[in-house]
């Protein structure tokens, strides 16, 4: 019915988040009919995307210099460590401007039902970064799902020998919420209560 190259293109739009095939085929559609002033920024800002942006060797955030503007950024503060599950909360956190240390990106979390053990996460190389000294306080800001909070526990263990105080975001946050999906108001009084872990 359609042809291979529009078939290809639902196919693969119906692989992004939040997309299923139906609403992958009515970004194909409008895709098609907004050509010039959509489909082909568009496309071009994927292949640059694609061709520039590389994960920060540091930290794991995503940016077009390695390390990371964050990491070389001399006004930030050194010696606190916020960990977060995805570059997304990273961003979370960004957006509401309440965080001016750095961050680790652990690249997901901990799950027995998904086969992820703490070798799929970047945890060895927080563990290296904690070792190397300076770090002052670690906030661990994993979201308060099942996953999340069990990562949150295991980086606790894995991190106490490093002596550093551990705290974890005081979740104003429902249970089961995710960073992203807070209003920055909640998100900084969450960050502002922080617990010892
Ligand atoms: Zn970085």
């Amino acid at each position: 019915m359609n042809g291979a190259e529009i078939e290809r293109l639902i196919q693969l739009l119906g692989r992004l988040p939040g997309l299923g095939p139906r609403s992958a085929r009515r970004v194909a559609l409008h895709l098609l009919k907004k050509r010039e002033v959509l489909m082909q920024p568009l496309s071009a800002a994927l292949a640059d995307a694609a061709r520039a942006i590389k994960p920060c060797s540091t930290c794991g955030n995503l940016d077009t210099v390695d390390p990371c503007a964050i990491c070389a950024d001399p006004r930030r503060d050194t010696t606190l460590l916020c960990i977060v599950e995805d570059v997304g909360d990273l961003w979370a956190m960004e957006r509401g401007k309440i965080f001016a240390g750095r961050y680790h990106v652990l690249g997901g979390t901990l799950s027995a039902l998904d086969g992820i053990g703490p070798e799929e996460l970047n945890i060895a190389g927080l563990v290296r970064r904690v070792k190397d000294g300076g770090v002052r306080e670690i906030i661990v800001a994993t979201n308060a799902t099942v996953d999340g909070q069990t990562t949150a526990h295991y980086l606790a263990e894995r991190l106490a020998e490093c002596a550093v105080p551990i705290t974890r975001l005081a979740h104003g946050v429902p249970v089961g919420g995710e960073l992203d999906w807070l209003d920055d108001g909640t998100l900084a009084t969450a960050l502002k209560a922080r617990r010892a872990l």
